[in-house]
Parts: structure tokens; sequence; C-alpha cells
């Protein structure tokens, strides 16, 4: 038999390691717990399961995760192969028929012979190499063993994500940098609200739609990572007193306090990408866009991450992983999908597609691992997640909130025209893809 590589749980990222692991003539062993145990959200007994949308988002190689898409398909996806095979019409977006989907995916796991084993894990198997895919959901014997391996404190249960938006989409204009009392660098973009855009906004947010949560998801709230709108609720001063609070932040152009402020930080170093800082929300993410947008200097922002509140179970991938999803303090660990904090079905797949290479690799003794170029959206997702500039562990933040796939995660080539800097991202994404596909995985 070959290389052999142990993968836990058979959701998009583990099916899709399991894949590439057994295609490259490694002994793929996968462990998923359905149908014995099963978790609040999945019902379908079939691996790789589609638990809520059946869309894995547009195919316009203009947008991020059409562009994903184009450069996973170099890396020989099995989860898009499937998905082209299993569409149902959509537009320019790639849904699926999601039973045919799963089933497709099962099939293709038992032809190239992966081993499917029927039941839930319980401790971190000791086998090296072993990916961990277990998903939001992830069952809570098997998170209480991932604690011991991660420590507790990271290891997170709930996500509160507040809205990121494209720098260049902010009308700096209206705003100004400043940092609460001007101590320390002017770090904070701040959009200053005067009386009148305060009420009206505190309004809309009173009457907007939010996402209901499934039962499973009603988890009271921290404190500190109460949604707007909850804030809102409790009365019409709560925000101001809150994350819109305006003290110390005196506009530079008038001298004077504004009566609220919605301040937005830096994401990335690069500077393209802001997080509206106290902003998570359950809103539905038409009105998101609808009510942020009345914040002065946000009229026309792009968004490259809508808030969100639920159930998640992620790690603090910057703190704990090589941009190889290896854990650094115990490299025959990886993790891979969601709950290294990468965010969304195709995303998922990129992680456990990228774990499952990698993890061969070890089990055959091929060395180095190996991570896309930083041009393409794949590989600087990576990079992102473990927080990785080089090859060394990520620094952590504490802070760390999953991630889609954007633009913003891209360096910007310097042309001014918005539309022919994308085109030009998306050329030099693709092109670097290809080499780096050629060069690494084409014989493996
Ligand atoms: C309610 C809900 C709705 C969502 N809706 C969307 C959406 O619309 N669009 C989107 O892009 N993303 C959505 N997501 C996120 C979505 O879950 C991920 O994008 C994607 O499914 C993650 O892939 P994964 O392989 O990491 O995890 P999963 O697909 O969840 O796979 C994990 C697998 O591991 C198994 N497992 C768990 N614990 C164990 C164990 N101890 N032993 C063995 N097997 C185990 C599970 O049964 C499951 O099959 C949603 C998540 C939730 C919870």
């Amino acid at each position: 038999m070959g290389a052999r590589v142990v993968i836990v749980g058979g959701g998009l990222a583990g099916a899709e390691a399991a894949f590439q692991v057994a295609t490259r003539g490694g002994e793929a062993v996968l462990y998923e717990m359905k149908p014995g145990r099963r978790s609040p959200a999945h019902t379908l007994d079939t691996l790789a399961e589609l638990v809520c949308s059946n869309s894995l988002k547009s195919n316009d190689i203009g947008t991020a995760s059409g562009l994903l898409k184009a450069e996973m398909r170099k890396m020989n996806s099995v989860v898009l192969a499937v998905a082209e095979e299993t569409s149902v019409p959509a537009g320019g977006t790639l849904a699926v028929d999601r039973e045919a989907f799963s089933k497709g995916i099962t099939g293709r796991l038992e032809e190239a012979g992966v081993e499917i084993i029927r039941e839930e894990v319980t401790t971190v198997p000791s086998d090296n190499p072993v990916v961990i895919a277990t998903g939001p959901l992830t069952s809570d014997a098997f998170a209480a063993s991932i604690n011991e391996h991660i420590g507790t404190e990271n290891l997170y249960f709930f996500d509160a994500v507040a809205p990121i938006v494209y720098a260049e989409s902010i009308n700096t204009e209206k705003t100004y940098m400043a940092s609460r009392y001007d101590k320390g660098p002017a770090d904070y973009l701040n959009c200053p609200m005067n009386t009148e855009q305060y009420e009206a906004f505190v309004a809309e947010l009173l009457a907007a739609d939010s996402v209901v949560p499934h039962e499973f998801e009603s988890t009271p709230y921290f404190e500190g990572c109460m949604p707007v709108e909850e804030l809102a609720e409790r009365g019409p001063d709560t925000l101001m007193f809150g994350p819109m609070r305006p003290v110390g932040l005196n506009d530079p152009r008038t001298g004077r306090r504004p009566h609220a402020v919605v301040q937005l930080r830096r994401e990335n170093s690069e500077g393209t990408l802001f997080n509206m800082v106290g902003f998570q929300t359950r809103l539905k993410f038409s009105e998101q866009k609808r009510i942020f947008s009345m914040i002065p200097g946000l009229e026309s922002v792009e968004f490259a991450r809508l808030g969100k509140l639920h159930r998640n179970t992620y790690i603090d991938s910057p703190r704990l992983l090589t941009k190889f999803q290896r854990l650094s303090a115990e490299p025959r660990l990886f993790f891979a999908g969601q709950i290294t904090g990468v965010e969304g079905y195709v995303e998922s797949s990129l992680s456990g597609l990228l774990a499952g290479i990698n993890a061969f690799r070890v089990a055959s003794g091929i060395e180095p691992c190996l991570v896309p170029p930083p041009e393409s959206i794949s590989g600087s997702l990576m990079r992102y997640i473990s927080g990785d500039k080089s090859d060394a562990d990520g620094a952590g933040t504490g802070n760390f909130q999953p991630m889609n796939a954007n633009f913003g995660l891209l360096s910007a080539p310097s042309i001014r025209n918005k539309k022919e800097r994308r085109a030009k991202q998306v050329e030099l994404a693709l092109e670097r893809t290809e080499s780096w596909v050629n060069e690494n995985l084409a014989s493996r």
C-alpha cells in the first residue's frame, strides 16, 4: 500500500483531501460520523453535504469566487468536477442538485479507492499524518480532544463577524484618520455622523430584517460581540456609548466632536481592506448593504465580506498553523476546511485540496510542502488564514475572524483604473497558478 493519510470528517474539505491523496496513489482513510451521528445541520447520508444553500457562487473569473474556482480547476478539484456534472441552471452562478452532488462525490471517492469508515472519531488519531476536517459543527467529544492539542483558548465556537469593505470604495473626503484621544498612530478611519444622520441610521437598524438563527445557534450573545441591531434595541443612545462612541475623536476639519462615529480598522497589512469595528450583525445581507451605505463615506462602498453571527467551530489559525495548514507545535496534524477559519463551500474545498496534497507529500517523504503563489486567490487566502508571510508560523492576533476569498487579499498592481487593475490581478493569478501547477502538481 502507498503512503497512508487519515482524514477525519467527510465534508467538502475532507472529501477533497481524501480524493487528492487517493489519486496520487496514497492510502486515504476517511472517517465520517454520519449516519450513526449527525450534526444539527446535516441530513444526508452521503459525503460532502451542502448544509444550506445549493450555490457555489459565481463562475465569472472577474469575481473572487469565480477566480478561485478557475484556479482550483487547474488543481484537479473533485468538488468542482462533480459540481459541474450535477449543476442546475442558475445564470452565471454554479448551483448544484444537492443530493446528486453529494452522491457524485461519494461515488468518486469510492472509485478512487478511499476507505470510508462510518464512525465518530472522539480523540485525535495518533497516526502521521492526520487531516482534521470536521467543519463548523465538529462533534463535542472530538472538539474536546482537539483542545488538548491546541489549548482551550485557541478554539472558538461562535462567529461574530463584522463587515469588511474595500478601502478603495470608501469616500475619504467624508472620513478622517484618528485614534481615540490621539493616542498612538492615527490608525482608525472614522466616519462621523451628525445627530440627524445618527437617528436615521438607528431607526433603519430597528426596522431592518434579520436572519432567523437555527435552533442550535440560539446561544446567548457574549456582551462583547452583541450584534449592532441588538444594541440599537436597547435604547436610542446605546450605540453612541458603544461601538459608535465619538469621545476623543474630534473631526480635524471642524475641530469638534461628531455626534457619533463609525470606526474602520485596517484588516490587512496592504491596507486594501477595512473592518467595521464592533459592527457584527445578524441583519440580512441586503439590509446590511442598504443600511451601512447610510454611513458618511460608505455611500458607494463595496463589501469584501458581510457581517454574520453563527455557530462555528474554528481555531486561531494565525497563531497555530503554518501556511501549509500544519500545526506548528505538532506538524503531523493538518487542519482543513471551515475549522481553519476559511469561510464558504469553495474555500473549504480548496483548503481540503491543499491539505490532502501536502499530507500525501509528508506521508511519502516528499518535501517541502506546497502552497499556491501569493498572486493567486488560493495562495493569498492560505497566507491570510495562517497570518503567514513567510515559511514561519503565523503571528497570531488573538482576534481572528473567518475569511472568504476576495480581491483585497491580493496585492494591487499600481493601475489607477479599477477595472483594468482587477483584470491584471486575474491575469496574473491564473498565469502564476498555471505555472505553479505545471511545476508542482503535474506528475503528482
Ligand atoms: C447551518 C449552516 C449553514 C451554512 N450555509 C452555508 C452556505 O449557504 N454557503 C456556504 O458557502 N457555506 C455555508 N456554511 C458553511 C459551510 O458549513 C462550509 O462552507 C462547508 O460546509 C465547510 O466544509 P467542511 O468540510 O469544513 O465542513 P463540513 O462540510 O461541515 O464537513 C464536516 C464533516 O465532518 C463530520 N464530522 C464532524 N465531527 C466528526 C467526528 N468527530 N468524527 C467524524 N466525522 C465528523 C460531519 O458529519 C461533516 O460531514 C454553513 C454552515 C452551517 C453550520
